[in-house]
């Protein structure tokens, strides 16, 4: 499974996460992540963060950061087995930079996963066109562009595009996961 990190993983932050002490959890990802470790599943982070080609936070920073969200989701019973990033500015014409395919493909090349049997979580219509390019299933979560994920306005459903057309979308990564994984507590609630 390929998780996008902001608005999935951690709430998205109009002015970027630029320091762990920015960086919070929303609720439920790190049980979701707990389950996917629980069920074989591996776990592989791609995401955008031009804060580095920005100039605003250095590339070694941003590592440390990654390091530290990885320990949480271990002591929460998780694993991440990687964190791929782009860390261009949007106008470099990099090919790594979602919505293109870059990090997914660079997944297959050198951690060899199959990606007609992957999924990719996003919470923006790039991270949807990135797996789709890459031959990806893709499914959207509101926890990043909408009211409820409350890092960004309502306006912010723009960023969606027609993806909500396309895309099955769930709430969040815990609904993801139990989408992914069958429900086995839902079904067995209805039962
Ligand atoms: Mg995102
Ligand atoms: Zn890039």
């Amino acid at each position: 499974m390929f998780l996008d990190r902001d608005g999935v993983i951690n709430r998205n932050r109009h002015d970027y996460v630029r320091a762990w002490t920015e960086f919070e959890f929303l609720p439920g990802a790190l049980a979701a992540l707990a389950r996917l470790k629980g069920a074989g599943r591996r776990v592989i982070v791609v995401t955008n963060q031009s804060i580095v080609g920005r100039g605003l936070v250095d590339a070694g920073d941003l590592a440390r950061l990654h390091d530290r969200m990885r320990e949480a989701v271990a002591a929460a019973g998780g694993e991440i087995e990687e964190v791929l990033v782009c860390p261009h500015h949007p106008a470099s014409g990099c090919t790594c930079r979602k919505p293109r395919p870059g990090l997914l493909l660079t997944a297959r090349d050198h951690l060899g996963v199959d990606l007609r049997r992957s999924v990719l979580v996003g919470d923006h219509v790039t991270d949807l066109t990135a797996a789709v390019a890459a031959g990806c299933a893709a499914l959207l979560v509101l926890s990043g562009r909408t009211p409820a994920g409350a890092g960004h306005g309502p306006a912010d459903g723009a960023c969606l595009g027609k993806a909500w057309d396309v895309v099955p979308a769930v709430l969040d990564l815990g609904a993801a996961v139990d989408l992914l994984l069958g429900a086995p507590r839902e079904v067995a609630a209805l039962g």
